[in-house]
This record gives C-alpha cells, structure tokens and sequence, in this order.
C-alpha cells in the first residue's frame, strides 16, 4: 500500500520508476515494499523572526529513506515549492544513486518551504540555524549527513554544521558536505555536480564519435550545476550555445561566454539583464537543435507535450527526476536520442560528498586532482556497469541503472533479514 503522506505526482514517479525496475529484477515480494517506500520521515515547523520583528515560521522536512548500507545522505532544498512527497522521492532517488555508485549510504533529502529571495542573509541564516537545531535529534554524523540541493549553498552548510558543532560542544565537519574548505569541506566539491555532468557527457560524445569541437550544449538551469556543467564543458572545449535560469534564457550560435555569465550572475544574483546572447524562453530551450540538451533545474520538465520535440542526440539529466514517466516512455522508443538518466548523470555530487565526509572523519585532505581523479573512476566504473546491464536485460539506460541501484539495497536489506 502506498503511503499516503507523499501522495503527490513526483512520489507516484518514484514509485512507478521503482515498479519498472523491480520488475526487470523479478524482485522478491517481501523485500518489494520494504526497499520502495522511505523507513522516517520529519515534519518540523521553523518559527525565525524576520528583520521587521514579525515571527514567521516555515515548513521543513527530512525524509530517511533507508537504513541499511550506513547513514542516510542527501541535500536540503529551499524552494517555494517543496512538499513532503517531493522529498520522499528525491530522498528514494539519493538511495538507488548512492548505491548505484557503491557509496556506503542510503538516501535521505531535506526541504523547506521558503523563496529564498524574499530573505535577507540575517533571515536565512535564522532559518537554516533553526532547521537544523529542529533535526538535532535525527541526523548525526553517522545517522544522516546534509548537503547543498536547490536554493541551498556553502554558506548554509556551514551555519547548519555550526549549529550542531554548538549542541555537541566541539566541531562536527562529517555532519554535512557541501561545506566550505575553511570548515573542512573538500576541494572540488562546489564543482563536483556540474564537472561530472560534463565528463559524462564528454565520454557519451567520444562513444558516438563526436568531435568535442563540434558539439553543443543547451542547460536549463543556472545554479551551482548548470553553471559549473558549463564552465567544465568549456574547459572540455564543448560549446555551450545555450543557458536559461528562473528569469529565462539566452542563446547565442557562437557560443556563450560562461565566464562572463558566471561573473555577471555573482555580481547580479541571477541572470536578468545580462547582454550575452538572444532571448529563449526555458520551453524553447529544452528543444533546441544540438547535440546536448541538459535540464540542471527541477523535476518534470520533460514531459509526453515535449518529449517528440526533443532533437538532441543526449540528454544529460543534471537535475533529479527531471523526465516523467510518460516522456520516458516516448524516449525509450528513440534510438537516436542517449538519456544520461540522473542517479547516474549528477552522482557525482554525491560521491565528493562521500570524498569529504571520509576525509573529515580521518582528518586527512586530498588535492582537488585526487579528488576529481577519484570521481572519474568511479564515474568509468558505473558507466561501464549501467551499459553492461542495459544490454543485459535489454532496457533503457535509466531502468539500467535504477535495478542496479535497487538491487544493491534490497540485496543489503536480504542478508541483513527482518529484525525485531
Ligand atoms: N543534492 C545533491 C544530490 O541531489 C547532493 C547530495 C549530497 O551530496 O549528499 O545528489
């Protein structure tokens, strides 16, 4: 029976993802429920006083999703729009990506219910000191580690690791990644998303025999992934030709100047007005003519309207869950058309995690080449175990790499049995 606290339209595509996959494995029925649905989850109201003196309190949630290969690990997510159902999902979705890339965590993800623009820095460093002081008696270095999503950053990190470093009475760094390398963070961490976006898409492109200079890339989206995706992609010699945000989009045949994109939103926070190329709106981007279509933003872009109109040869899934379950549908049925599916494709978000969360637990530190190196091995390994399966068992890449995640949990939940 599906719970029906999550009841919302991205859980129900977790679960109908999980269906696929479990299918494909012929999963055994008692360990069908027991690996699909999240063990915990929180609901916390965050009362903060706003600088006007008026209290306000926001809704947040942490859901676990499972306990059994070590804590659970995942983002925390600021936006508007947040449910519990949508955390439910991304947290299901933590769990098949951290298996699938062999890190020793189940999923967990984080939400509150907040624009982050209506906040001043005093008001949101309130809010996320308040969050966590809520989930003090849920999370622990080896019970539930936090990280960057949506709407988060560095800086939230390290008041939320500060806050709980004051409950303890000394430092925690390993309670949460994503923090600054001055707290303990790890080098190429900030980048580890977008650069391992780019390196996908790079050895996609080798696999189809398409020259790095010729190719072209359109991102949707530019927070942390997309913009690090673009400035890797660069940095590959890929061009972008494309790149969008909340406010809309630009394109420009010859490429974009990522640098100058960059600069301009640190400067302006976003990228209303700037000057580098045509407007597209984000609808118009995702259907783009080239070679690389890349959704870093949020989920269910993709969907059966858009899906036919695609006309990439990959689709590089930087956000989570940004295709549906119809769209997948249509997508399987292209040949032409790779789909990087998002466990695998933003992983390696995760695994500098891992990388940083192992380094603060010994105390020792690695150069940004060890980590990024690190990064890549794991990356080549998954690449290559998601290909083999795929011809295994004759499914597409995302049902590839959604029963090899899955398989590796309820494997884990098997041998470990029904206690008490
Ligand atoms: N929020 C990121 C994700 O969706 C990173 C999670 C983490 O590093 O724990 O994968």
């Amino acid at each position: 029976m599906q719970p029906q606290i999550y009841k919302s339209e991205v859980f129900d595509m977790a679960c109908r993802q999980f269906d696929i996959a479990a299918d494909l494995l012929g999963l055994d029925p008692s360990l069908y429920e027991r690996t699909k649905y999240p063990k915990r989850c929180m609901a916390v109201m965050c009362p903060i006083r706003m600088d006007s003196g008026e209290v306000r309190v926001f809704e947040g949630y942490r859901v676990q999703h499972h306990l059994s290969m070590g804590p659970t690990k995942g983002g925390l997510r600021f936006h508007p729009a947040v449910t519990l159902g949508e955390v439910a999902a991304l947290s299901m979705w933590m769990s098949w990506k951290c298996a699938l890339t062999g890190l020793p965590y189940g999923g967990a993800k984080g939400g509150v219910c907040v624009d982050t623009r209506d906040l001043s820095f005093g008001e949101l460093e309130r809010l996320s000191r308040r969050y966590m002081q809520e989930m003090i008696s849920f999370v622990g270095p080896n019970t539930d580690i936090m990280a960057p999503d949506v709407g988060t950053n560095e800086q939230v990190m390290a008041w939320m690791m500060d806050t709980y470093a004051n409950h303890v009475g000394n430092s925690v760094p390993a309670i949460v990644t994503g923090k600054p390398v001055s707290l303990g963070g790890s080098e190429g961490r900030r980048e580890a998303t977008g650069h391992g976006v780019a390196y996908l898409i790079k050895s996609y492109l080798n696999d189809l025999n398409i020259p790095l200079d010729e190719a072209t890339v359109a991102i949707q989206g530019f927070g942390n992934v997309g913009s690090e995706a673009a400035v890797a992609l660069n940095a590959f010699g890929i061009k972008v030709i494309a790149i969008s945000d909340y406010y809309g989009g630009f394109y420009n045949a010859g490429g974009i100047n990522i640098l100058d994109a960059v600069a301009y939103v640190k400067a302006h926070g976003s990228l209303k007005g700037w000057k580098g190329g045509d407007s597209i709106s984000n609808e118009d981007l995702l259907i783009l003519e080239c070679t690389v279509v890349v959704p870093a933003a949020l989920e269910r872009v993709i969907d059966e309207n858009n899906a036919p109109k695609l006309r990439c040869r990959i689709l590089a899934e930087a956000a989570n869950g940004p295709t549906t379950n119809q769209a997948d549908a249509i997508l399987k049925q292209n040949k032409d058309i790779i789909t990087i599916p998002d466990i695998f494709c933003n992983s390696g978000g995760v695994i500098v995690s891992y990388f940083e969360w192992v380094q603060d637990l010994q105390s020792l530190f690695w150069t940004r080449e060890e980590v990024l190196n690190k990064m890549y091995k794991i990356l080549d390994r998954a690449k290559i175990e998601i290909e083999n399966q795929k011809k295994k068992l004759k499914c597409s890449r995302r049902e590839a790499a959604l029963t090899l995640g899955i398989k590796k949990v309820a494997d884990a939940k098997a041998v470990r049995g029904l206690f008490p």
